[in-house]
């Protein structure tokens, strides 16, 4: 076998499940007696992954709400996982943990004002947990297009990862990442994850019983079978839950694997950016663009039926509502800023600051405003603020990976596009859904009597109710 070196990447996240009203989780069908599924799986997966250590030996991102609920709840499991993080940073000067954009939106089908602040709001994340900017970003759904790439790239992001069939070439060698052509001349490259070990790793949990046995029966024969002559470097990715939450105990296979198992063979463990570090990246890949790692079918998946859920009718009408409302959202949260605001979606990019902790609202617009403002002014941009916060939030991708639409992650993406439009229309006095909620009548459930149209209003409702008794 030639010089082999392998990693493992984690995609640690849960969709938001705030109320959007009270910012707190409600009880969850199915969580039992840990209340809601972030306690649940925290319990399972994130606080035993971060009892033996592994947030220093595998390469991982964790979602920037997954990591805002659990600064929340759980603070001292965050600096744990920061601490372990450190410890690479200081032995290797790099780091194994990647950046994500803030929100788990489709990035492709993002517009390009989007995708920046989802990325930037991302990376400022990223800095606060680990006190440095990161070099690595991991994508929704590893959901690419080139715009996406160019976007993170301008804010110094240099690799990502991605599955194999998102490169032009289906033989490609995966065991070696690539330079990716951006129309900027910017440097880009991208590992490619190998996708016979993740799927074994992911969906045949026979293959995690045994690390000694993973290392002798899957990974050594996979790295033999591969007929290259330079060194390997091979990477399983999944989700991150898989280890503890999806598959029990998988944690202790996760630690024993990389800290004893694979390097007794003599493979080295391995990180992409100290890969990168150690290895000129020779050639260079040709992408698909609008793929993704979890739809075989593009990112049809996100927005309209395809072979994954062939039924889904209602995902193309949620995604044309949802995307006429953020239109809709923008102009007011223009129109109503732009004088008072030297650039709006600058102050919305800053905004991240607030969300951080690092900045009052308060502050933050005095120090974006053109002139002194009144209080009444204030009000407007700081519930404007928080009406683009819900209006990126409603993107989920969770909201549309499911078959029907009576699921939890949907209707909390309705909740926060009611809670965005309710926020508007108390601000300015338009109701900024005006014709747009029509297109939801198309969109139905076919295990209950749900329908989109009725539930938007309905919680639209409620949250004019609640503003109603919070003024008496
Ligand atoms: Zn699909």
């Amino acid at each position: 076998m030639l010089k082999s070196s392998f990693c493992v990447h984690g995609h640690f996240y849960q969709p938001p499940r705030e109320d959007p009203f009270t910012g707190e989780i409600p009880n969850e069908y199915g969580a039992g007696r840990f209340g809601n599924w972030c306690e649940r799986i925290y319990q399972e997966c994130y606080l035993p992954n971060a009892q033996v250590g592994n947030f220093q030996k595998i390469s991982y991102n964790i979602g920037p709400t997954l990591f805002a609920w659990m600064e929340k709840k759980h603070p001292e499991t965050v600096r744990a996982i920061a601490e372990q993080e450190k410890q690479v940073f200081q032995r290797t000067g790099i780091s194994n943990a990647m950046a994500q954009p803030y929100f788990h939106n489709i990035l492709p089908l993002a517009s390009e004002r989007d995708k920046n602040t989802l990325i930037l709001w991302g990376i400022k994340d990223y800095t606060k947990r680990f006190g440095h900017a990161p070099q690595g970003m991991w994508l929704p759904e590893t959901a690419m297009d080139l715009a996406s790439l160019e976007a993170m790239a301008v804010y110094g992001i240099q690799f990502t990862i991605l599955a194999p069939w998102q490169a032009k070439d289906p033989r490609l060698d995966t065991t070696q990442p690539y330079r990716v052509a951006l129309a900027s001349g910017k440097e880009f490259y991208v590992f490619f994850y190998n996708s016979f070990l993740s799927g074994e790793v992911s969906f045949n949990p026979s293959s995690t019983e045994n690390a000694d046995t993973f290392v002798r029966d899957w990974l050594i024969p996979q790295l033999d079978s591969i007929k290259v002559d330079h060194e390997l470097f091979s990477m399983v990715a999944s989700d991150g839950e898989l280890y503890g939450h999806h598959q029990p105990f998988r944690e202790r296979f996760l630690s024993y694997l990389l800290d004893g198992a694979v390097e007794k063979t003599g493979i080295e463990r391995q990180f992409p950016a100290l890969w990168l570090k150690e290895h000129a990246v020779e050639h260079s890949v040709e992408l698909l663009e609008n793929t993704s790692w979890s739809c075989h079918h593009g990112i049809e998946r996100w927005r309209n039926v395809c072979g994954d859920a062939p039924s889904a009718t209602w995902k193309k009408p949620v995604r044309e509502f949802m995307n006429r409302l953020a239109d809709s959202i923008d102009r007011e949260f223009e129109t109503h800023l732009q004088n008072l605001i030297r650039d709006p979606w600058e102050l919305r990019n800053a905004y991240v600051e607030v969300l951080l902790g690092e900045k009052s609202v308060e502050d933050l617009v005095a120090d974006h405003a053109t002139q002194d403002l009144t209080p009444g002014q204030r009000s407007l941009i700081r519930i404007l603020l928080e009406a683009e916060y819900d209006r990126m939030r409603m993107f989920a991708s969770d909201a549309w990976f499911y078959f029907d639409l009576d699921r939890i992650e949907l209707l909390n993406s309705l909740k926060y596009a009611a809670h965005a439009a309710g926020l508007v229309e108390q601000a300015t006095g338009h109701n900024p859904t005006d014709e747009a909620v029509k297109i939801l009548t198309q969109a139905h459930s076919e295990v209950s009597s749900l329908s989109g149209d009725i539930t938007f209003l309905g919680y639209l409702k409620s949250f004019e109710m609640k503003i109603e008794q919070n003024s008496h």
